[in-house]
């Protein structure tokens, strides 16, 4: 029921296209699931280095480090699977801009750019507590222009990695090769001149194709991580120069590993709690299981909860440097409920109700299809955001202190026992 304003974009019009174009995604891994036979992307065949670090089994870990089945394309699994670029220490994005004569390039190339760095370097090292140092390349400072007319890729919402986007990386390797050492990078940006293809309001073509082995090889390594970024995602409210660069890591968190929280109905599963779930409007964070699968979070900062008995836990905000940051209890091996602490600081700009965010993970549902499902404190309360392009619902969903989650069909009980001088927040999770 709350009032949307004039200016903000229809979320049925955007996400199932935005899901569209990640479903090409799974054809591209079906197809070489069935090409290679080996089910998955082969580990070690692709540019990208290895995985998060720091993951590695443990046994304090061991229980909620659940895994999905072999037909998910992308998992909130731990640790992710292989073939992803790697998403600590340095990692270097080359990043081309690129035009066709259909749509030549309006202004410079590096105005383009501007659009997106430094916003997306600083975004990373924010939310990664500077684990993740992005490194932004363009060793091509105009536009590259492509061989055909953008009309001839046949580039649209959902639009398959064969034969389009094949053409369109071949071409874009052709054109940058002399200038361009594939071999140097972790990652790829196409930032496309904003003039080819529909308004971002009409249609979300922005789309990465991440672990895909099977792509055009570069200097002899495939480009099998690349983001590739349309339009503009002004949704004419004026704060474009200030959010209008989020759709970048979003795209990015594919490359990482990171499945679409949003679904076909938009982002009312996990609302604006984490930037794979909502990329418009203003700022925000990842959720701390993402930080973890990431390798943002060192072991001793997650705590995986014993079977049974009670436990308290003193959570500091996940947004702050250092300290305890998530909880996780077990389920069933495919899945857990996470607990964590957001406050508004670092990325997270639009928290009007700080507190105890707890929430569903599944690493046994597909990306676009509901991975995630964060718990409402106050179902049907409207939220306490009036923020454009922020699903105003679960803005309040966060549980504060004398407030208890409760499953009672498997004997859980979540209850947020104090809070600190400092911010801090006691949790008590107790299991029957
Ligand atoms: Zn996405």
């Amino acid at each position: 029921m709350q009032p949307q304003s004039q200016a903000q974009p229809p979320r049925r019009r955007i996400r199932p296209r935005r899901l569209a174009a990640i479903a090409t995604v799974t054809v591209v891994t079906l197809a070489v699931s069935t090409s290679a036979g080996t089910g998955r992307l082969a580990p070690g065949t692709t540019a990208a280095g290895p995985g998060p670090a720091g993951l590695s089994r443990s046994s304090a870990h061991g229980p909620c480090m659940i895994s999905g089945g072999p037909e998910i394309q992308m998992s909130e699994g731990v640790p992710t699977s292989a073939g992803y670029a790697r998403s600590t220490g340095t990692v270097r994005a080359l990043t081309l801009m690129i035009d066709f004569s259909d749509a030549p390039g309006e202004g410079r190339a590096l105005d383009r750019y501007a659009e997106f760095f430094p916003q997306t370097e600083e975004w990373f090292r924010t939310s990664s507590y500077g684990r993740l140092d992005y490194r932004p390349d363009t060793p091509i400072r105009d536009w590259l222009r492509m061989p055909k007319p953008f009309a001839e890729y046949g580039i649209e919402r959902g639009a398959p990695f064969d034969p389009g986007y094949r053409n369109l990386v071949q071409d874009l390797v052709a054109a940058a090769d002399t200038k361009v050492d594939f071999r140097s990078y972790d990652l790829l940006n196409v930032l496309v001149t904003p003039n080819a293809g529909p308004s971002a309001l009409d249609t979300v073509l922005s789309v990465t194709f991440a672990g895909n082995a099977e792509a055009p090889v570069a200097d002899g390594v495939p480009v099998a991580n690349a983001s590739f970024v349309y339009s503009r995602q002004d949704d004419g409210s004026g704060s474009y120069g200030e959010t209008g660069y989020r759709v970048l890591p979003h795209e990015n968190g594919h490359v990482f590993g990171l499945p679409d929280l949003y679904t076909q109905e938009g982002g009312g599963a996990v609302g604006h709690w984490d930037i794979m779930s909502e990329d418009w409007g203003a700022n925000n964070d990842l959720l701390g299981w993402h930080k973890w699968k990431l390798g943002w979070l060192d072991p001793s900062q997650v705590h995986c909860s014993p079977a049974t008995g009670t436990t308290e836990y003193t959570l500091t905000p996940l947004a702050r440097e250092g300290g305890d940051k998530l909880v996780v209890v077990p389920l069933d091996g495919t899945s857990g409920y996470a607990v964590e602490l957001r406050t508004r600081e670092g990325n997270d700009e639009t928290v009007c109700r700080p507190g105890v965010l707890i929430y569903k993970v599944d690493a046994d549902v597909d990306t676009g299809m509901g991975p995630v499902t964060v718990f409402d404190s106050r179902r049907d309360s409207g939220g306490c955001t009036r923020s454009p392009n922020v699903h105003a619902e679960l803005s309040d969903a966060a549980f504060t202190p004398g407030e208890t989650f409760e499953d009672p069909r498997r004997g859980i009980t979540i209850a947020v026992s104090g809070a600190g001088l400092k911010g801090d927040h006691q949790v008590r999770v107790t299991r029957r």
